[in-house]
């Protein structure tokens, strides 16, 4: 079942959803060399916690911390622990998820820290633009397919990389994951008719290689499977009646990155072909 938002839930999703993207923010000022997974999960806490929230992903499932932090051919799902030693050239896919005051924020962004190769800032420049590319289509009276599908033929046909499958967006609101599924692969006019009140978080992960995924020993992290490097960008968006209305903000984490000598900007591409 799906669960359209009122104006004032949508309110309140983009105040849980600047939550999520301060954490984020924190993260992309702390980040660089040397620094583990333990380090940045805990200041993400400390602030989701600081400012009245939960962390939305500690003990979902079982799940142990507050960010999923994912590193190079690491999808998404990775466990942020003291053993997880960031360095120069990782690509470092933080996920946070925050609940305040009754409704679910969820963002995603991949950082490139130091030395990253020039084709594996493409991925990440391509993988950020898809996620537009999906919200572009994110109007009432278009259908799930025409996001998933502007997603898959922009990553897919135009830029040559894999879509994962295994895993999708969703719509979230009072829970964390609601109804429908948002896939970043399919075919224009099919699925679910958007309507205003739907809220989904679209969430690209795109492999620089094949598609293919598989779980590690940990039972989380999904890897993949040729080991080539992956990103992930997420937004949380309304559909909107003439364009989509995005909660999540994604600038006040840039604005930390241009702070952060450590960590590379990721540019957009031109959006319109
Ligand atoms: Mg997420
Ligand atoms: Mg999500």
């Amino acid at each position: 079942m799906i669960f359209y938002k009122t104006d004032e839930e949508i309110e309140l999703m983009r105040q849980s959803n600047l939550l999520v993207c301060s954490a984020l923010a924190e993260v992309a000022s702390i980040l660089r060399p040397g620094m583990t997974g333990a380090e940045i999960d805990k200041a993400a806490e400390t602030l989701i916690r600081d400012h009245g929230g939960v962390p939305a992903f500690k003990g979902y499932r079982g799940f142990p911390a507050t960010l999923c932090v994912s590193l190079n051919d690491q999808v998404v799902h990775g466990i942020p622990d003291k053993n997880q030693v960031f360095k120069s050239g990782d690509v470092v896919s933080v996920d946070c998820g925050v609940q305040l005051n009754g409704f679910y924020g969820d963002s995603a962004y991949t950082f490139a820290l130091g030395d990253v190769p020039e084709d594996v800032m493409e991925l990440l420049r391509v993988t950020n633009t898809s996620l537009y590319k999906g919200i572009e289509q994110a109007v009432a009276g278009k259908r799930m397919g025409d996001i998933s599908f502007a997603i898959q033929y922009y990553v897919e046909k135009e830029n040559g990389y894999g879509v994962v499958r295994e895993l999708v967006g969703h719509g979230i609101g009072r829970e964390l994951h609601e109804a429908p599924e948002v896939p970043n692969y399919g075919q224009r006019g099919k699925g679910v008719k958007l309507q205003e009140g739907l809220v989904i978080a679209i969430e690209p992960m795109v492999n620089m290689g094949r598609k293919e995924v598989m779980t590690g020993k940990d039972g989380w992290t999904i890897y993949a499977k040729d080991r080539k490097p992956s990103a992930h960008y997420e937004h949380s968006v309304a559909v909107g009646k003439t364009q989509a209305d995005i909660l999540s903000d994604h600038r006040m984490i840039e604005a930390a990155i241009r702070q952060n000598d450590h960590i590379r900007e990721v540019e957009l591409k031109a959006l319109v072909a």
